[in-house]
């Protein structure tokens, strides 16, 4: 057995992969042994979640934000881009589309404002479920326990909530006035009222290292989240890592397969941050190594220019629901087929 086959092993039969396992696998160069990271990781994705793709509409509905996250277009101080949040009316105009096109979930998400009234939104979510079979994925950032529990009880079903970094030091660097141990306790109280979890990193930040990126696998094993996104560092020009370089889409790839071998049924999308930078769309790469889930946008065209996290999102004057299509036509294109069902999540929190 090869040494990267021993190594592949134990990552994937170990309850808590080891560091440098991770590591090791992380750091590989050689083009076959990378090749056989990502054959493994393909055949896990198949075992434990099979070969259909779900899809997740996204609806970005305000791109206010109280932060100042460091490499982050809605930051507070970027004064270069009109704020907008739609209303309820449009929300539902994309919902209506998100259930036309057969997608199952949705995904509603924001900067973190200050001014989101959380009455407004739990009526919202009444409308939603009052009309449509379909799951709820919030994305809003850090709330109080009162309002995660109010929106829980309105029907929202999972929460997104990325931690970017599980380095306690560089998370804090790069989120002034934020708290990692903060960050933490909100994703456990999420998971205490029932919420399924999502998550994720970044690759490619300003002082991040393989080891950090290692602890970031370990952190998603250890909270069992059920979703995790994985994308590149893109440097926006409105930001303090505006001349920072991209994250590596090697590395991003190589962190896709290894947190699928050691978390094994988590849903994993192929990020709009991935298939944004690289050679033709590296989603495709991404769901051949480890992810399952597309993230179609369905935020109106007028709206979706404005949500800039990064520059150069791919898509961003498509039509609304028009990437639902081409996904379709995507994934067919591997070999896989779209799973239209939710997707709810396999991991078990006994
Ligand atoms: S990453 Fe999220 S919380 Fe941070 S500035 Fe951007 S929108 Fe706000």
């Amino acid at each position: 057995m090869s040494d990267v086959r021993a190594v592949l092993n134990r990552v994937y039969t170990a309850d808590m992969p080891d560091l440098r396992d991770i590591e090791y696998l992380l750091s590989l160069e050689d083009a076959d042994q990378i090749d056989e990271l990502y054959k493994f990781a393909d055949n896990v994705r198949r075992e434990q979640v099979g070969d259909g793709v779900l899809l997740r509409g996204i609806v970005e509905f305000s791109n206010y934000c109280r932060n100042t996250c460091a490499y982050c277009g809605l930051n507070k101080y970027n004064k270069q881009i009109r704020r907008y949040r739609m209303a309820h009316d449009e929300i539902m105009a994309c919902l209506d589309k998100i259930v036309s096109c057969n997608t199952k979930t949705v995904v509603l998400q924001s900067g973190e404002e200050d001014e989101l009234d959380a009455a407004w939104l739990q009526d919202l979510l009444f409308k939603i479920k009052d009309k449509h079979d379909i799951a709820v994925t919030l994305s809003l950032g850090e709330r109080s326990d009162q309002e995660f529990e109010m929106w829980r009880n309105a029907g929202a079903d999972r929460y997104l909530l990325k931690i970017e970094t599980s380095d306690k030091q560089l998370y804090e660097k790069l989120h002034p006035e934020m708290s990692f141990d903060r960050r933490v306790e909100c994703l456990r109280k999420l998971g205490s009222m029932g919420y399924q979890l999502g998550s994720g990193c970044m690759v490619g930040l300003k002082g991040q290292t393989t080891a950090s990126l290692a602890r970031d696998v370990q952190f998603f094993v250890r909270e069992k989240i059920a979703m995790i996104g994985i994308g590149p560092f893109i440097p926006h020009s409105q930001t303090e890592c505006a001349n920072h370089a991209c994250g590596d889409v090697e590395l991003v790839c190589k962190m896709t397969a290894v947190t699928r071998i050691a978390t094994k049924n988590t849903h994993m999308p192929a990020t709009t941050a991935l298939g944004s930078l690289g050679n033709g769309d590296m989603r495709l790469k991404a769901l051949a190594c480890g992810a399952n889930v597309l993230m179609p946008n369905f935020t109106p065209v007028e709206y979706k220019k404005l949500y800039e996290i990064y520059p150069g999102k791919r898509c961003v004057n498509e039509p609304t629901g028009a990437c639902s299509g081409c996904m379709e036509k995507m994934v067919k294109s591997i070999g896989r087929y779209v799973d239209w069902a939710r997707g709810d999540t396999l991991k078990s929190y006994n």
